[in-house]
């Protein structure tokens, strides 16, 4: 299933389509126009369209969100799910929420379907992330964790502790050396 949302490229499903929504000119990062998460972009009319169509970034005119790209049913349309789906580059599953219904992921049926992909992902080291603006909650199959503001680019560390019934896992930000060792040259 989560194999099927793709966010880069792809072709929408078949009978599938934006319709009146704009959801993806407001909930992302669109590093082409050094647009922030969770703002308008300038050139969208929301519900209408974007006001520069032919002359649009190629990160928007190759984007298809997850409902577009999956055979997920209309309650997952952003327009009224308020959730903007994407496969992640290590392939887990963003589920990037519009502010203004910033608990919307926890409504059904969105976080049963987000705990099921959590629980199938996890034993291949792929997680599932809910981003509000700048904050980001890891969704494990037994708890969540709010991790507060973090940039795109950091990694998550998941952590296991050996637990009554099996591994536990917990989710945290990279500590204060991540970014140093990140940079430091390779040693041969
Ligand atoms: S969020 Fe999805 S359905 Fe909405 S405009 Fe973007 S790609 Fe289309
Ligand atoms: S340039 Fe157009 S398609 Fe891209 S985010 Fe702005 S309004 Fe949306």
């Amino acid at each position: 299933m989560t194999g099927a949302l793709q966010s880069d490229g792809g072709s929408p499903w078949p009978g599938k389509s934006c319709g009146s929504c704009t959801m993806c000119c407001k909930v992302l990062l669109i590093a082409a126009l050094d647009k922030p998460p969770g703002t308008w972009c300038p050139h969208a009319t929301p519900g209408k369209g974007c006001g520069i169509y032919n002359e649009r970034p190629h990160e928007c005119r190759k984007f298809h969100c997850g409902y577009l790209s999956s055979e997920l049913s209309e309650e997952w349309h952003p327009v009224k799910s308020k959730i903007v789906l994407m496969a992640d580059p290590s392939g887990g599953v963003t589920a990037v929420v519009d502010a203004s219904r910033p608990d919307a992921w926890k409504d059904k049926p969105f976080y049963p379907q987000l705990k099921a992909w959590a629980r199938q992902l996890l034993p291949q080291r792929k997680y599932v992330v809910v981003r509000i603006g700048k904050r980001a909650i890891c969704v494990l199959p037994d708890q969540d964790y709010d991790l507060g503001p973090m940039e795109q680019h950091e990694p998550l560390v998941i952590e296991t502790a050996p637990g009554p019934n099996g591994p536990v896992y917990r989710a945290r930000k990279p500590d204060e050396g991540y970014a140093a060792r990140a940079s430091a040259p390779a040693k041969t």
